[in-house]
């Protein structure tokens, strides 16, 4: 189980920390995503581009191989039950701890006009959306480490509580550590939000590619043999391990520890092969968002899915709670 927010136009981060791994769990796996809108209102009230932006976010995830048929796709607003399980979840969830959650520390600063109640506890929204479906694999980027963390604090608390209903869940990638797609400009990670010119998104055109690749900072090079690279040079480097040929890879790297290297040529095949990379995923995107019917059919087979699933839970929930009177 997993989600990403409609809160703006997916990018490399979101495809290869979320997105990759969803595709590649389809078959295996039982899988729920799902669009977190409930999740955007915490940072996102102003809903005029909310639509839009819930039927881009379903159609970059089939764009990048997501298919409907063999995973649970919906809406986190469609799921009541999400809501009722968020609501025992915030019982057991302590304001300190909350409070000293990097996310909420880090939004609290960024909005500090609005520090609400659901900012304070979206681990605890975020609990409830994997656990109602009993997950035990959440695909996430290593920025979501903190509130798994905290989904198997809430699941544990409520098992010892009231009974052993929830599995506890685990981050997932399908290598071995979670990934971080790092910004161009060499500082923090890719972002819908934040750091546009350093981003790539899979919505961006070929060009529009070029020009944010050029720009991303290097320097002169390294003057001696096997010099440490600096950060804002692995992360070029990194970037290029996500979308480049190995012997490309290897290529550069030889060029680096024997000084001759020249970043220009390294920008330029690495913006060529994000192109290669991008355009077929934007072009199918832009396809299946011009289709309002499909999309409707899409969030109404995933709700009916999903809520499955949550009905069933919820079931046990409210036994296991004793709210069972007759
Ligand atoms: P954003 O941070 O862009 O608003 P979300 O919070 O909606 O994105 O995150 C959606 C998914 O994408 C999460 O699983 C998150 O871990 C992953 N993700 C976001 N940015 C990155 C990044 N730069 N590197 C790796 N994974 C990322």
């Amino acid at each position: 189980m997993s989600g990403i927010r409609p809160t703006g136009f997916l990018h490399l981060g979101n495809y290869f920390g979320a997105l990759r791994n969803y595709v590649r769990m389809q078959d295996e796996y039982n899988c729920y995503f799902m669009v977190a809108d409930l999740h955007s209102l915490t940072t996102h009230p102003d809903t005029k581009e909310l639509k839009a932006n819930v039927e881009r976010v379903l159609s970059e995830n089939i764009a990048s191989g997501l298919d409907p048929d063999k995973v649970a796709l919906y809406c986190q607003s469609h799921i009541r039950e999400t809501t009722e399980l968020y609501l025992y979840l915030n019982m057991m969830a302590y304001k300190g701890e909350l409070e000293k959650t990097t996310t909420f520390k880090d939004k609290a600063r960024q909005q500090p006009d609005n520090v609400n109640a659901g900012l304070l506890t979206y681990p605890v929204l975020q609990a409830a959306d994997i656990i109602l479906h009993k997950a035990t694999l959440v695909p996430v980027g290593k920025d979501q480490e903190q509130h798994l963390e905290m989904a198997r604090t809430f699941a544990n608390r409520f098992n010892h509580r009231y009974g052993n209903v929830f599995p506890e869940p685990q981050a997932f990638n399908f290598g071995s550590e979670l990934v971080k797609v790092p910004s161009l400009d060499g500082a923090g990670k890719m972002s819908k939000s934040e750091n546009q010119y350093a981003t790539i998104y899979l919505s961006d055109d070929d060009e529009l590619i070029r020009k944010k690749v050029m720009k991303a900072k290097t320097d002169s090079g390294p003057t001696e043999p096997n010099t440490p690279k600096p950060d804002y040079i692995t992360n070029i480097f990194g970037l290029m391990q996500l979308v480049s040929q190995p012997d490309v890879i290897r290529k550069f790297e030889e060029d680096y520890d024997q000084c001759r290297i020249r970043y220009g040529d390294m920008k330029k095949q690495l913006a060529e092969d994000m192109v290669t990379f991008i355009t077929p995923i934007r072009r199918r995107a832009d396809e299946i968002r011009n289709d309002g019917a499909y999309l409707k059919k899409v969030m109404e087979q995933g709700a009916e899915k999903a809520s499955q699933s949550a009905r069933a839970t919820m079931a046990e929930v409210r036994q296991a709670i004793g709210l069972n009177y007759y």
